[in-house]
């Protein structure tokens, strides 16, 4: 096979493969008009299709990167093979015999097989591979099929295969078919070591397919407990035909599907693919052995563009898992338009679609898949189910994560729709959404968080570390000032303070110091057990347990009051009733916060009681107002 291919053989390679059909292998191309085709550019990121295609000339070009040639500068380009490589990659496919001048010399192959030798051994490889399938040895890889619902039909359609246990049966068999070792190395299907022997042993094997439908590796998962290599499933490393951030299993039997709906959905292993296809989602492919990344949207989005704007629908099915977590992170601080149209598909009990079809049957596959959320629903719910959004101080830190994730959205449209998204699933105000998000945005990224980064989510985003923030906020800030001044009044003047007290409790001090001393004070009796005794502040500063609360009674103890004069029964009942009216505040809004998040006609019972609830706190806080006006 060396020598320059002739002239001859390539004219005949460039009538025989139609451009648009080879094209259409990796992009989908729709009809631009005037004997015209065009869609998305594979070699140039772009949102709306400048990349045409002529075939009755047999060209392409692209408007938005200048990328063009015929057939072959096209195969070259995209799968970056030399020009002879391109000639026999497509030769093979549309049947061509390639003569070569034997009398030149020039070689312009590059060391190493060629691209069609490791397709041809692959594709022997897994004829050879399904054959043994059927044999006594794989028995165990038709009972691990048959427990997941796979029947001998489906075994057949996705091409899968057993790998004898020998160690040297493919190599052997493969070397009978004129296969040379470097071949069959290069190609990932033999190993070599002190001999060469099969990279596959012993395990049930999926031939993996581009979009072509030529297999380019195998992924082979363990199903003999004595197997020597622990890992559940092997795939094949990176070869000249492989590429692992950019192979999706499926992908052939996909394509197609992919382009006619506009969507497609992500699995995690090819047995989900299986069943998802059996089961009617034609548009289901995985990834082998890595995460989904921006390699492979790539390749999507070139599948998924069917239409003047692209507007197709990627949908994930991973459960809320961590590693889901992280790769819808991943997503959402990726490429942004393909954020807006990236969903999650979240099976309630956590099956994943090959449990769901055995379990659930057909049906319950395609619902999963038809039940898709937006993805940025799906993120900040996660952050949302991290915090008591009963409580005040719970909904601002959801608030300030959920804002400094969607501050990092860079497409600004879109900011907006999110902060809206935000205060519905929190349950605040959509103003203070919005402020929130901007305050995220202006934060520097150095100083963009003094707080500890809660939970899973945000460790997953990356940020410079800072100062944690000190466990508790400071005495002096301006939100604590009534609780203060109170315990001020009852540290220094039980008697004056005396009987207004009754309705004070541990949830009228939001501080947790200050709740501390109220507790000490309760513990003692209350304010009127501290009358006329000299001792009562040092009395009480003995009984902390811990130097803050100790600290904090001396402070208050020795701390002027905010009036010059004794306080009377009007300055008391200021202190006291506005205390009383911040806590009513507080629990109002946490109702409001809870209405909010509820649906009124999904649960008509629970929205109408916090309706009523809210009234009677309503009626509540009027009491106090009238009781403060009343005593001033
Ligand atoms: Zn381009």
């Amino acid at each position: 096979m060396v020598g320059r291919i002739r002239e001859d053989s390539i004219t005949e390679v460039r009538e025989k493969a139609r451009i648009d059909e080879v094209v259409s292998q990796y992009v989908t191309l729709r009809n631009a008009g005037g004997g015209s085709m065009k869609g998305l550019c594979p070699f140039h990121d772009e949102k709306s299709p400048s990349f045409h295609v002529t075939p009755s000339r047999g060209f392409y070009h692209c408007f938005g990167c200048q990328a063009g040639g015929d057939v072959i500068n096209f195969v070259m380009q995209l799968e970056g093979l030399t020009f002879g490589e391109a000639v026999e990659r497509l030769a093979d496919k549309v049947g061509v015999q390639l003569q070569r001048d034997d009398s030149d010399t020039r070689d312009d192959r590059p060391r190493g097989p060629s691209r069609s030798r490791l397709i041809e051994a692959h594709k022997e490889a897994q004829e050879y591979y399904a054959g043994q399938l059927g044999t006594p040895d794989a028995l165990t890889a038709r009972q691990f099929l048959s427990e997941r619902g796979f029947d001998q039909a489906a075994a057949e359609q996705f091409g899968i295969g057993f790998s004898p246990r020998g160690g040297e049966d493919l190599f052997k068999h493969l070397r009978a078919k004129a296969f040379s070792q470097d071949e069959l190395v290069a190609g990932g299907l033999v190993a070599v070591g002190r001999s060469a022997y099969d990279r596959f042993r012993g395990r049930l094997m999926w031939p993996i397919r581009d979009a072509s439908g030529d297999t380019i590796g195998f992924g082979a998962r363990r199903i003999f407990d004595d197997d020597r290599i622990d890992a559940k499933y092997l795939n094949t490393s990176e070869t000249p035909i492989y590429k692992k951030s950019q192979v999706l299993y499926g992908i052939d039997l996909a394509r197609r599907e992919i382009a006619r709906s506009s969507q497609a959905v992500i699995v995690e292993g090819y047995t989900d693919v299986m069943a998802c296809h059996l089961s009617g989602v034609g548009t289901a492919v995985a990834t082998c052995g890595t995460a989904f990344g921006d390699e492979h949207s790539k390749v999507l989005r070139r599948f998924l563009n069917d239409h003047e704007e692209f507007r197709g629908e990627v949908i994930f099915t991973f459960d809320g898992d961590a590693a889901g977590q992280k790769a819808a992170l991943r997503a959402f601080g990726g490429d942004q338009n393909f954020v807006s149209q990236t969903y999650v598909a979240v099976e309630p009990d956590g099956l994943d679609p090959c449990d769901l079809r055995i379990q659930k049957g057909d049906g319950a596959v395609r619902e999963l898949v038809a039940r898709r959320v937006p993805l940025y629903r799906f993120v900040l719910a996660n952050i949302a189910g991290k915090y008591d959004l009963d409580r005040a101080d719970g909904r601002i830190d959801a608030l300030r994560e959920s804002a400094r994730l969607v501050s990092s959205v860079r497409d600004k449209s879109k900011v907006d729709a999110f902060a809206r998204e935000i205060a519905q699933i929190l349950g605040v105000d959509p103003e203070d959404a919005r402020s929130e998000v901007r305050r995220a945005a202006n934060r520097p990224a150095a100083s963009s968080s003094g707080r500890p980064t809660g939970g899973r989510v945000a460790a997953e985003t990356p940020e410079p570390v800072a100062p944690p923030r000190s466990a508790v906020p400071d005495l002096r800030d301006p939100r604590f000032a009534m609780e203060r001044e109170t315990l001020k009044l009852v540290l220094q003047h039980p008697m004056a303070i005396g009987r207004t007290t009754s309705d004070i409790g541990p949830n009228d001090f939001t501080h947790p110091t200050y709740r501390g001393v109220w507790a000490l004070v309760a513990a003692a009796g209350g304010p009127a057990a501290g009358s006329g005794d000299p001792t009562w502040a040092s009395r009480l500063r003995d009984a902390a347990g811990e130097p803050e609360i100790s600290s904090a009674i001396s402070a208050l103890s020795v701390e002027p009051l905010l009036t010059a004069k004794a306080p009377d029964a009007a300055y008391v009942g200021l202190h006291v009733f506005r205390l009383l009216e911040l806590t009513t505040l507080r629990r109002i809004a946490d109702v409001k916060s809870r209405l909010q998040r509820t649906n009124p006609v999904e649960d008509p019972e629970a929205y109408n009681r916090m309706f009523g609830e809210l009234a009677a706190l309503e009626q509540h806080r009027r009491g106090l107002r009238d009781r403060i006006v009343g005593d001033q």
